[in-house]
């Protein structure tokens, strides 16, 4: 299979723990080391206020685009397994977490498992997911909307840019 021609994922990361920028830089080279995987592109980062309890630091989140010839579920094994080298850390719901890793689209892939529900179910209302995606995919379309659209109708509250685009 020709480059060109491998399935496409978008994975969202978040951190608020231990270095929260320093987190996700490393994991976003980490991805990139992935087995049969390529970082294609990466959106700037992102702080953005808590979602859930407002007792915990604010997250810096981004968005990468892979290219990948892992599948889905093998994706988010590897994915997991990065979590936990970054010594994921979560006591509770929407607590803190020194790394979290979203799968958020898989190329057109829609499914629904235990394990795996694509597209991520969070990705609609969550603008610290929507408005990186925006940067690095605004023609993507999420059920026949363009992304860029879905994050300009979201806003950008409590969500501000840290870091130039890559
Ligand atoms: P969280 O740590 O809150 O992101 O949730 C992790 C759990 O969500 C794991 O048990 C995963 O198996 C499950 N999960 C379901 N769909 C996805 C997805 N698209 N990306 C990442 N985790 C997912």
């Amino acid at each position: 299979m020709t480059e060109e021609a491998l399935p496409v994922a978008y994975v969202g990361l978040g951190s608020n723990l231990e270095g929260p920028r320093d987190q996700v830089t490393r994991a976003l080279s980490e991805l990139d080391r992935l087995p049969t995987t390529r970082l294609v592109s990466a959106s700037p980062l992102y702080a953005s206020t808590p979602m859930g309890p407002a007792d915990q630091p604010d997250f810096i989140n981004a968005v990468a685009k892979l290219i990948t010839r892992l599948s889905p579920l093998a994706l988010l094994d590897q994915l997991q397994a990065l979590e936990q080298r970054h010594r994921r850390r979560r006591q509770r719901h929407w607590g803190p977490r020194t790394l979290d890793l979203d799968l958020l689209l898989y190329a057109q892939r829609r499914q629904t498992s235990p394990r795996l529900t694509l597209p991520h179910p969070g990705i609609g209302e969550r603008n610290f997911v929507l408005v990186p995606l925006a940067d690095i995919a605004p023609d993507l379309k999420l059920d026949g909307v363009p992304v860029a659209r879905l994050a300009a109708t979201l806003g950008d509250d409590g969500l501000h840019r840290v870091s130039p685009r890559k």
